[in-house]
C-alpha cells in the first residue's frame, strides 16, 4: 500500500510504500475512498501547539513517527479478522471513527474514548487515511454512510463531529436565544448547517473575513458579524443583550476573548479551535455575569452515531468539498498552514 507519511517533525510527508496490512482478531481493513485535511494535520506534522505565553504543547511523544496522519476517513470495507463475526461485509462503505481509546479504562467504558489517556486514535498515534488503506481495531468504529458520497461523508469523522459534540453542550436553545459561531472555516461551516437541527436556533456567524461571512450565509447562518468591525463586541452586546451561547472553532487569543466579551448573563462559551495563544479574563465576571467558559473536544462515539443518522437522512444538506488527488497531500499541508484553502479540501487515492 502506498502512503504518505512523516517521518521528522517540520519536514515535508513522504511517499512510502509498503506490505498492506492483514487484519487480524477484530481488525478491519478498509480501503480508503476520501480522506479529509484538517487543520491539525498541520500541527501534528509540525510536532506542537502554540501555547502562546504558555509556551508550545509538545506533540512528539504522542506521535509516533513514521506516522501516516489523516483523521477523516472514508472507504470500503477490505478484508476482516477472523473475530469481526457477521457485523460487517466486505464492500460496504463506512466513515470511521477515529477517536479510539485504549478500551480497557473507565473514560474508554463511559462512552467517552476521545478522552482516554492511553489513545490510539488514527491518524495521530496510529496510522491514518493519507493512505490507499487503513487499519482499524473493531467494526464497532465504521459507520455507514449511503446514500452520501464518500468525499462528504469522510467530513463528519471530524469537523462534522466536532461541531456537533460543541453545539450538544449547549442544550436546546429558545427561539430568541443569541447562538453565535466564531470562525467559518470548515468546523465553523459545519456548526452553521448543524445548529438549527441540533439546539433550535440558526446561528450568526462572526468571521474577519469577508468571504468567510458570504460562506457562511449560504451554509444557513441568520446573520454575520465581523469581529474587527469599530467596538463589534460592545455593539452585538448593545444590539442583541449578549449571546446565549458562543462557540469558539478559531482557539485564539483573540476569537476567544471576543467570545467571552460578547456573552450575555448566564452566557456559555464554548472553544473548539486549537489556533493557539493565551489569554487574560476579569475573574468578578464569572460570578457577576454567572458565564460558564468550557472546551469541547471532537466528539464521543454514541454522539458520532447520532450525527451520523442525521447526517443520512439528509437534514443538514450537502458538505461544499473540493477533492485533490493523495499526492497532493504535502501541498494540501502547506496550503491549510498559509490559509490559502477556503472550504474543506479532501484527499482521494
Ligand atoms: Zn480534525
Ligand atoms: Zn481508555
Amino acid at each position: 500500500m502506498r502512503s504518505f507519511k512523516i517521518t521528522a517533525f517540520g519536514e515535508p510527508l513522504a511517499n512510502t510504500e509498503v506490505e498492506t496490512p492483514t487484519p487480524t482478531g477484530t481488525e478491519v481493513l478498509v480501503k480508503v475512498g476520501a480522506c479529509g485535511v484538517c487543520h491539525s494535520d498541520v500541527h501534528i506534522r509540525e510536532g506542537f501547539f502554540d501555547l502562546g505565553s504558555a509556551g508550545r504543547m509538545d506533540l512528539s511523544r504522542g506521535v509516533p513517527l513514521p506516522l501516516a496522519p489523516g483523521h477523516e476517513i472514508a472507504g470500503v470495507v477490505a478484508a476482516l479478522g477472523d473475530g469481526v463475526g457477521d457485523a460487517l461485509s466486505v464492500g460496504e462503505g463506512c466513515v470511521v471513527y477515529p477517536w479510539i481509546g485504549c478500551g480497557a479504562c473507565e473514560t474508554c467504558g463511559s462512552g467517552n474514548e476521545q478522552l482516554c489517556s492511553r489513545p490510539r486514535n488514527l491518524g495521530v498515534n496510529v496510522d491514518g487515511g493519507y493512505g490507499d488503506h487503513v487499519l482499524v481495531p473493531h467494526p464497532r468504529y465504521l459507520v455507514p454512510f449511503a446514500p452520501m458520497p464518500v468525499a462528504e461523508a469522510c467530513t463528519y469523522a471530524c469537523s462534522g463531529l466536532t461541531a456537533f459534540s460543541a453545539l450538544k453542550k449547549l442544550g436546546t436553545l429558545g427561539r430568541g436565544d443569541p447562538l453565535v459561531i466564531v470562525g467559518a472555516g470548515g468546523v465553523g461551516l459545519a456548526a452553521v448547517r448543524l445548529a438549527e437541527t441540533v439546539t433550535g436556533v440558526a446561528g450568526i456567524a462572526a468571521d474577519i473575513a469577508d468571504a468567510s461571512r458570504d460562506a457562511a450565509l449560504a451554509a444557513g447562518a441568520r446573520d454575520v458579524l465581523d469581529p474587527n468591525a469599530p467596538d463589534a463586541a460592545r455593539e452585538f452586546v448593545k444590539a442583541t443583550g449578549g449571546a446565549t451561547a458562543v462557540v469558539d472553532f478559531v482557539g485564539s487569543a483573540e476569537s476567544a476573548r471576543f467570545g467571552f466579551d460578547i456573552l450575555g448573563k448566564g452566557g456559555t462559551l464554548v472553544i473548539v479551535g486549537l489556533f493557539g495563544g493565551s489569554f487574560e479574563l476579569p475573574v468578578p465576571h464569572f460570578p457577576l455575569r454567572e458565564i460558564t467558559v468550557r472546551g469541547s473536544y471532537v466528539g464521543s462515539l454514541p454522539e458520532f452515531h447520532a450525527l451520523m443518522d442525521l447526517a443520512r437522512s439528509g437534514r443538514f444538506g450537502s458538505v461544499a468539498v473540493e477533492t485533490r488527488p493523495l499526492d497532493q497531500a504535502d501541498a494540501t499541508l502547506y496550503d491549510l498552514k498559509n490559509g490559502r484553502v477556503s472550504g474543506r479540501v479532501v484527499l482521494v487515492p
